[in-house]
């Protein structure tokens, strides 16, 4: 087994928090391990716990359509999310579960994909990577870093099919330039050498 397999093996048992109890399985990422580009997104969804990958259902279906539309392989970005259990009725993951669920898991996977970037989708996973509440409106479609790895903060595709506007200004319309953005520094980038990741740890059960 891969290091990444074997993480993805431990955490399929995971009962860490209380997510635990009304999932129907682990929800664990999808995508190539060895992207240069990686999303992380808030929690799966209804689709996603029935067939346990992320970004499987209509939000995930338009996020690879944005990344084909841009000239980006949706088979060659690695997707995963910040909390890996399907929240009861879709609500927000809270702070203690993205503590906890990040420490064991979020955080020892960027090390093993050691992407050159990383788009956080949305308001929780910004706040995760940001360290710090702010309006996704605020921060996206700006560079940022975090443990030597740029950061680019992007709405959510759900928020995008809640606001299926495509005049200027919209949300659709942002994301497009947003994820233009995006392939113009990975083609910069080109096969530059990894970031060793080394990011911070605490104990998320204390
Ligand atoms: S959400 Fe994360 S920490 Fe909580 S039970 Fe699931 S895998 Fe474990």
């Amino acid at each position: 087994m891969t290091p990444l397999e074997e993480l993805k093996a431990k955490a399929s048992a995971c009962r860490a928090c209380r997510l635990a109890e009304g999932r129907t399985q682990v929800v664990f990422s999808r995508g190539n391990p060895e992207a240069r580009l990686m999303f992380v997104g808030e929690a799966p969804g209804a689709d996603e716990d029935r067939q346990g990958l992320p970004f499987v259902g209509k939000a995930g279906q338009l996020l690879d359509r944005i990344l084909e539309a841009a000239g980006i392989d949706p088979n060659d970005v690695y997707i995963t999310n910040v909390v890996k259990c399907r929240p009861p009725g879709n609500r927000t993951p809270l702070p203690d579960e993205v503590k906890i669920c990040t420490q064991l898991w979020l955080l020892p996977e960027i090390e093993i994909v050691r992407p050159l970037i990383i788009v956080p989708l949305g308001s929780v996973a910004t706040q995760f990577f940001l360290g710090q509440k702010v309006p996704i409106t605020r921060v996206r479609g700006q560079w940022f870093e975090w443990n030597g790895i740029k950061v680019f903060p992007m709405f959510h595709p759900a928020y995008l099919l809640r606001n299926p506007s495509r005049a200027p200004g919209s949300p659709k319309a942002l994301t497009w330039k947003d994820i233009q953005e995006v392939k113009r520094v990975l083609d910069e980038l080109g096969e530059k050498q990894r970031p060793e990741v080394k990011a911070a740890r605490q104990d998320p059960l204390f």
